[in-house]
């Protein structure tokens, strides 16, 4: 049994901790639901598992205070305002209690049920759903049960609905409170504990293979792998023996691991190329993966892949084409260009078709990281040298305008794609993709440091057990 699946099930079993009519509060419950815990770790700590997946946890305490961006201070306690004797307070008490306000009924949620079945069920107006759903906010919430999910109501004759409560989610609970024609609307928040994980592993097969022996969600290795998806062409371009190696935190309530929470650093190597990648936010707020020297992992493109041209066609989804005769969709941008003018790959990639492609002409497309591609055609001929699995650079020339295909003059036709969709290229936009502020780099640097340091020491263990 994997480390993750001893959580799950925990999670699974028991409710966490703002349902407080549980005996989860309980001393002796908590002491043995921590003893597990400890217990847990030991075994897995034992276990060094196999040779090419390593995994080490650091406790709270050895986390140091510059690997959390001041709005992410490290809590080591349970929950942030909160005591038990509160969550007592607001909790509902068990089902079927009567009160002097109502009577509590707790619905599991089945499916194919909705609120209004639930609401009539225990005989409350429809118009209270009505009006409660029309409050908005957080109680849009309720449009989102699931099977399985439970909501706790208190109902009386005289007012129908009397208190709803509703667990969100594992850290957040809805609270509502109908009195007259009033709904008072609350959430509570409980804050994790965060712990610093870190995983490495070596491609065998396939990047989540690999994921998975490192003991990391398909979810985490996902995030992982957009991270580098500029650079690595995730789907095509994955070899036996690259490695990977991240550092994330891992969120828990009272011990109970609810869930992987942010990727703080991460490398990947690639082809023997090795990429590396920190989370920092700024002091303005702004968080991206950036490399060590600053720059966003996410890159961008160049604007136009012709100088010295005009667009003589837009991006659009209905025009007539000028030699078909019929309308059209133009998926791409015209550049109208002297012929022999140089075309340059807008970012850099690998050339994944070079030769004719129908009414296109003389086309390169090339393959940038996972997500984008571009494609270039009716051009008089291809930059000598290159072919169908070349590298390039971003502005590296790799043909010339022509009109080879179906084309009324020289012009260069290009399109970029997201996920193998057409984009407008004057329109597609890359948040994120500046570079870090210089005013940032010095305390971007101080915790970049401290955080590779930790991958090194992974990735190095992780290496040796191989070899
Ligand atoms: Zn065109």
């Amino acid at each position: 049994m994997t480390h993750q699946s001893i959580f799950n099930r925990d999670i699974k079993s028991h409710p966490v901790v703002t349902d407080a009519r549980t005996s989860l509060l309980r001393p002796a419950y908590l002491l043995l639901i921590s003893s597990a815990v400890v217990l847990a770790f030991l075994l897995w700590s034992a276990d060094p598992g196999p040779a090419e997946a390593t995994r080490h946890v650091s406790l709270p305490l050895s986390i140091p205070a510059a690997n959390t961006s001041p709005a992410e201070e490290v809590v080591s306690s349970r929950t942030d305002n909160i005591d038990i004797e509160e969550l007592n307070a607001l909790s509902a008490p068990a089902a079927g209690t009567e009160t002097t306000e109502g009577n509590w009924h707790e619905v599991t949620i089945k499916s194919g049920d909705s609120l209004a079945a639930i609401f009539s069920r225990l005989g409350i107006p429809p118009r209270q759903l009505h009006d409660l759903l029309e409050q908005g906010g957080a109680a849009n919430n309720l449009k989102k049960i699931y099977p399985g999910q439970t909501l706790r109501l208190m109902t009386s004759d005289s007012q129908g609905l009397v208190k709803l409560t509703y667990q969100v989610d594992k850290l957040s609970t809805l609270e509502i409170v109908h009195e007259g024609n009033d709904f008072t609307i609350s959430t509570t928040h409980l804050t994790p504990e965060r712990r610093q994980i870190s995983a490495s592993g070596i491609i065998d097969s396939s990047l989540f293979v690999a994921g998975q022996k490192a003991k990391l969600s398909d979810n985490l290795t996902m995030e992982l792998a957009n991270i580098f998806a500029w650079d690595v062409d995730f789907a095509l371009d994955i070899r036996k023996g690259d490695q990977f190696t991240v550092l994330y935190e891992e969120l828990f309530l009272d011990g109970e691991s609810i869930g992987h929470g942010e990727i703080l650093a991460a490398e990947f190597v690639n082809h023997g190329k090795r990429y590396q990648a920190v989370r920092y936010t700024d002091a303005s707020g702004k968080t991206d993966y950036y490399s060590l020297d600053g720059k966003s992992m996410r890159k961008t493109f160049l604007r136009s892949p012709v100088e010295f041209s005009r667009i003589s066609s837009r991006f659009s989804l209905g025009r007539k084409h000028p030699i078909l005769n019929r309308i059209r969709a133009h998926k791409g941008v015209d550049y109208a260009a002297s012929r022999g003018t140089p075309i340059k790959a807008t970012g850099k990639g690998k050339i994944v078709h070079r030769g004719k492609k129908g009414g296109y002409g003389n086309t390169i497309v090339i393959q940038h990281g996972s997500t984008y591609s571009t494609l270039y055609a009716h051009m008089s001929k291809f930059r000598s040298g290159l072919k169908t699995g070349s590298k390039v650079k971003q502005g590296q020339t790799i043909g010339y305008v022509g009109s080879s295909g179906l084309a009324t003059g020289p012009h260069l036709h290009y399109e970029f794609r997201v996920n193998d969709a057409h984009r407008d290229p004057l329109k597609v936009k890359f948040p994120g993709a500046d570079p870090l502020n210089k005013k940032y780099m010095d305390d971007f640097n101080a915790k970049a440091e401290n955080l590779m340091a930790q991958i090194n020491t992974v990735r190095d263990v992780q290496l040796a057990r191989a070899n």
